[in-house]
């Protein structure tokens, strides 16, 4: 899933310094599930919003609402009378979400509410560790299903870069992150595909990730 962390308090005070009307708007799907911008985070930011500049002596009206998705236009429509009313617009969504707002509602600023962090999944209860990167060419199949592209430090992808102790990566030694080619090396082992490590894999072309600029995907079949 996207996941994402608020933003300090201060920060989006900051932001919305010169509006009196604001609405606080959520997204229900990736970021209610880590618990970053779904209803009850909104609540929260509402109430803190309503507390501290009441407090600072610039009372604001701070309304909230939660749609369903924020990527997508059709539920932002539900949301078009209190964007009409609201001076500025927080969005507690991913990076999406608050560009289509922008792009939805030109005449309002819609601005972030959140930091948005990656592709990860739960590990533990209040834990997310990054997977993936979309780097748009999956390497999975040749490294036992673990992604040396978001988990090594380096995204090297021939092996090891040598410097990991114990199987923690040497580059967050502090916060023992495991190396994922030591993983990856067990879980061959494991799969009885050592064999795997011995190929030697050709520079990776990286035009289809970030580096490429920014990407598209059209689907001809789907289109109208
Ligand atoms: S190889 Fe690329 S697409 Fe596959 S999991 Fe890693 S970053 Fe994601
Ligand atoms: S120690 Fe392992 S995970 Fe860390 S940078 Fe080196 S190869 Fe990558």
């Amino acid at each position: 899933m996207i996941v994402a962390e608020q933003k300090p308090l201060e920060e989006i005070k900051s932001m919305i310094a010169d509006a009196r009307k604001v609405l606080v708007l959520g997204c229900g799907t990736c970021v209610t599930v880590c618990f970053a911008g779904g209803e009850k985070e909104v609540s929260i930011l509402a109430s803190q919003l309503r507390m501290a500049t009441r407090l600072d002596g610039q009372e604001k009206e701070i309304r909230e609402l939660t749609v369903q998705r924020q990527c997508e236009y059709e539920y932002n429509e539900l949301a078009a009378d209190h964007v009409r009313d609201a001076d500025m617009v927080i969005s507690l969504a991913c990076g999406i979400g608050v560009q289509t707002m922008n792009e939805q509602y030109p005449e309002k600023l819609t601005v972030p509410g959140l930091n948005t962090s990656g592709l990860s999944q739960p590990t533990e209860q209040g834990v997310w560790e990054e997977r993936c990167q979309a780097c748009g060419n999956c390497v999975l199949h040749l490294t036992g299903g673990l992604c040396p592209v978001a988990r090594c430090a380096k995204s090297l992808l021939n092996g090891p870069c040598g410097g990991s102790q114990r199987g923690i990566c040497e580059v967050y030694a502090e916060r023992e992150t495991p190396c994922v080619w030591d993983q990856i090396y067990h879980r061959l082992k494991d799969l009885g595909q050592l064999d795997k490590l011995l190929e030697i894999e050709p520079a990776k072309n990286w035009h289809t990730s970030r580096d490429g600029g920014q990407r598209k995907i059209v689907r001809e079949d789907l289109r109208l």
